[in-house]
């Protein structure tokens, strides 16, 4: 969860927005003033003034069928403030609380219509691994990201809501401040009352849970965001027979707030999930190798692991991301206890 956007790449998807934004409203208006500069250029060139109106009216009628248009479309832009993948809109923050000396929960109500956008049909999410998996009855779940950018720098970070967006109509995010992070430091700043731009949703993966009679999730820190919308996001009653889920993660040191143990966090989801949500926890600076043995042996074939761990306790267990974030090779000791690679999906 601690992987940066390459500069450039950040730099050109900040840049983009902000370039077509820009274009939506001044384009449009300078297209106007450099064909009535030309317009008045031209007939600048004629002697008399009565020659000079002329083209101006010619222009009339033409201006009628350009005009309306782009009123229509610049009045569209600035008032649609509904969450878009593209461009930056804002929200306003509901509430900020610290979780723990780190942590913070920031609720964003979203503006009207933004919370369907949660809700993207498998023709635009569809990542290679749901596809390679694929042999379930359509009911993909797909988990989203969001994208918080700071007002003052031009950098942006991905962020993952820990709760399910479509019904709740709020994105609820759980925001950890590193030493000398910039967006943590935004985030963390936040008020009540306070705008926030969100650029989103993003499709982080998507799983079809029918596919599987068990989903084991790994995680430590707030890599386990995911597996929270997961688990919000699913319907509380699976067919008997349906898929389990086990939650792996990783306790805090023991001078720090464990805070997913927050009502409202893993005792929620394990009172709306029952039985079929097996909670285990590991260690802080271990690694989950004895609790994913376990919980892998206990299941059949029909087994996906979803791993979201930092590079250096990723690679042990399941061989790292290539260098251009996909999924590379299965190693590690998910491969030693007999894995294939589209069993294992590995979040960054
Ligand atoms: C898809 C996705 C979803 C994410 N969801 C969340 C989420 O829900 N909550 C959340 O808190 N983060 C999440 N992250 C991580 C988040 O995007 C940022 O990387 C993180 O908040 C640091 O950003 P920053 O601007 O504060 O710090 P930066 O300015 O990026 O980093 C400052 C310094 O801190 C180091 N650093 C960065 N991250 C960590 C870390 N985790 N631990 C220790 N040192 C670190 C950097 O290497 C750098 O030296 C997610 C990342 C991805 C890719």
């Amino acid at each position: 969860m601690s992987i940066r956007l390459p500069v450039t790449s950040l730099g050109a998807s900040l840049r983009r927005p902000r370039v077509c934004q820009a274009c939506k409203r001044a384009g449009p208006r300078s297209r106007v003033t450099s064909i009535s500069t030309r317009t008045y250029a031209s007939s600048s060139s004629s002697s008399s003034s009565s020659q000079r109106s002329r083209p101006t009216l010619r222009f009339i009628p033409l201006s009628l069928f350009i005009l309306p248009p782009i009123l229509w479309y610049l009045s569209k832009d600035g008032a649609s403030s509904t969450l878009n993948p593209a461009v930056y809109t804002d929200h306003t923050v509901k509430s900020a609380r610290k979780v723990s000396e780190q942590h913070k929960e920031v609720v964003i109500s979203l503006s009207p219509g933004s919370a369907e956008t949660f809700a993207g049909g498998s023709a635009l999410i569809t990542p290679e691994k749901l596809q390679a998996a694929g042999k379930g009855e359509g009911k993909a779940v797909t988990v989203y990201h969001v994208m918080v950018k700071s007002p003052d720098l031009m950098i942006e970070r991905p962020y993952t809501p820990v709760n399910d967006v479509k019904a709740e109509g709020e994105v609820k995010l759980v925001v950890k401040r590193v030493r000398g992070g910039e967006v943590g430091r935004v985030v963390h700043s936040l008020k009540p009352g306070d705008p926030v731009g969100l650029r989103g949703p993003i499709p982080t993966f998507s799983i079809d849970p029918s596919s599987y009679d068990r989903v084991i999730m790994v995680s430590s820190g707030t890599g386990i965001a995911p597996f929270l919308q997961l688990l919000s996001t699913l319907p509380a009653s699976q067919p008997a027979d349906g898929p389990k889920f086990t939650l792996i993660h990783a306790t805090p040191p023991a001078d720090r707030v464990d805070w997913v143990s927050d009502p409202s966090l893993i005792p929620a989801l394990q009172s709306k999930h029952g039985d079929q949500l097996a909670v285990h926890r590991y260690p802080p600076n271990s690694l989950p190798v004895d609790e994913l043995a376990r919980a892998v042996k206990a299941s059949g074939e029909r087994v996906m692991v979803l791993v979201c761990l930092p590079p250096a306790m990723m690679r042990p267990i399941c061989g790292p991301l290539t260098v251009t974030l996909q999924q590379g090779e299965l190693t590690g000791h998910l491969r030693d206890l007999g894995l294939r690679s589209d069993q294992v999906i590995k979040l960054e």
